[in-house]
């Protein structure tokens, strides 16, 4: 074997499980389901060649309790987190112990690449993997090196992290698509009209004009007084051309937020697919997906940071018990339960979803919504959360759901 573990892509998952299988303070576990306590791995790690495969630069956001392992590279964190409804309501609110933090991919990556470094049973590789093919004892990895070259390698297991060519077939498919400036506000300019809270993040914005089909909403994350990342997202089928997403921004930045005058001094912009479809983990004897191909992205709000890292704590642990490697699943059954209702009902029309959201956390208190969000509720508030919702039409979606057959994605 050239590796015991080999992980294709470098992007939130790929990064996350090289850093828990490099882990220097890992020991072996020994469980009592496994047969043995396997030492550290040689991991490599191989990500596409700067170019149309490798994704752009991006913010990761994600709520934690206190201080976690990336504190380091942490940009920014927020105590208070708000929403706001269609007619300017705040419901604003301290989920004390959590708080959301924002971090770089960029500073993910140089992070996750310092301790790849200074471990001697890791390596990086660049590299298009094309091929995975199961062999007897493990994997065969074959792809092409810049420049032209072969690669091959031979790896006990495979976590293949590159994005799938299409979804797999749901109920409902929507896309949670958005643009973000970072902006800095000209304060030296008379007509400043307002700064930043630097201590508060605004989730879900709903005074944006709303779409026909789906929701919009400005998301605002202040990096301090005058600076923030403020973005326009829409929850629908169909992303929109970069000048809409510019116009609406335009609209939210003066019209809504009132900023006066500032710069952009950069953009992200991003498309994440919201589905009930059935994402599958384990696609040979060895080989196994992670990350949003692997079913990652939570359907109902596209975050997927969170359950990466909980995944790859996993996955590490199994493999140092000797147990299979699996990666065990990335969200409860119930938590896709109630997404699946709640993104056929948007999808319908059947709820409005300013209106859904926003009565949500007028009702529900935010660390509730965050402990829901990360699959850690109880039956007994899972349901308390059901009835925060508009309840006839949501349980006409749930009568109706199990009838529907699931489909390709209409895009
Ligand atoms: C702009 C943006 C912002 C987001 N913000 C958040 C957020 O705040 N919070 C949150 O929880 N989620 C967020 N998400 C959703 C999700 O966390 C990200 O999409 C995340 O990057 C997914 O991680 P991943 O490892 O599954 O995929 P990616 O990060 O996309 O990684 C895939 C990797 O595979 C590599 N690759 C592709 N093809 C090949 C090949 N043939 N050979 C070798 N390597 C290959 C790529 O180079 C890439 O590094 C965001 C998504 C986007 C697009």
């Amino acid at each position: 074997m050239d590796a015991d573990v080999v992980i294709v892509g470098a992007g939130a998952a790929g990064l996350s499980l090289a850093y828990r299988l490099t882990d220097p303070c890992a020991a072996g576990v020994r469980t009592r389901t496994a047969r043995s306590v396997r030492s550290a791995p040689r991991v490599v790690l191989i990500d596409a060649p700067a170019g149309p495969l490798r994704p752009p630069e991006r913010t990761w956001c994600f709520w934690e309790q206190g201080d976690g392992d990336f504190e380091e590279v942490v940009a920014k964190s927020w105590e208070r987190l708000c929403v706001r409804g269609p007619g300017g309501q705040v419901w604003e609110s301290r989920p004390h112990p959590w708080r959301y933090k924002m971090i770089r991919s960029s500073a993910f990556d140089a992070f996750v690449d310092a301790r790849l470094t200074r471990s001697p049973l890791a390596e990086r590789v660049t590299a298009t993997v094309h091929r995975l093919t199961e062999t007897a004892d493990g994997v065969l990895v074959s792809g092409t090196l810049p420049g032209g070259r072969q690669l091959s390698l031979r790896a006990g297991w495979v976590y293949d992290s590159r994005p799938l060519p299409r979804l797999p077939p749901a109920r409902t498919t929507l896309l949670q698509h958005f643009r973000g400036w970072f902006v800095q506000l000209d304060t030296g300019k008379a007509d400043a009209a307002s700064s930043f809270d630097p201590d508060s993040a605004c989730l879900m914005d709903f005074r944006t004009p709303q779409p026909e089909h789906g929701l919009s909403f400005g998301y605002v994350l202040p990096l301090g007084p005058d600076r923030a990342l403020v973005e326009y997202t829409e929850f629908s089928e169909t992303p929109l051309p970069t000048e809409a997403y510019d116009a609406a921004l335009r609209h939210y930045t003066s019209e809504i937020l009132k900023l006066g005058t500032f710069d952009v001094l950069d953009t992200e912009q991003g498309i994440i697919p919201m589905t009930d479809a059935r994402f599958q983990r384990q696609v040979g004897r060895h080989v196994f997906r992670i990350g949003t191909s692997g079913g990652a992205t939570r359907p109902a709000t596209g975050y997927t940071f969170a359950a990466v890292q909980r995944q790859s704590r996993a996955i590490a642990n199994s493999y140092r018990s000797g147990a299979v490697p699996a990666p065990p699943p990335p969200h409860a059954r119930r938590s896709l339960a109630m997404d699946a209702v709640m993104l056929r009902a948007l999808d319908t029309g059947r709820v409005r979803g300013a209106d859904f959201f926003t009565g949500l956390f007028e009702r529900m208190p935010m660390e509730r919504m965050l402990r829901f969000l990360d699959g850690r509720t109880s039956i007994r508030e899972d349901l308390l959360l059901g009835f925060a919702t508009p309840v006839l039409p949501m349980l006409r979606t749930v009568a109706g759901l199990p009838l529907l057959p699931r489909r390709d994605a209409r895009r």
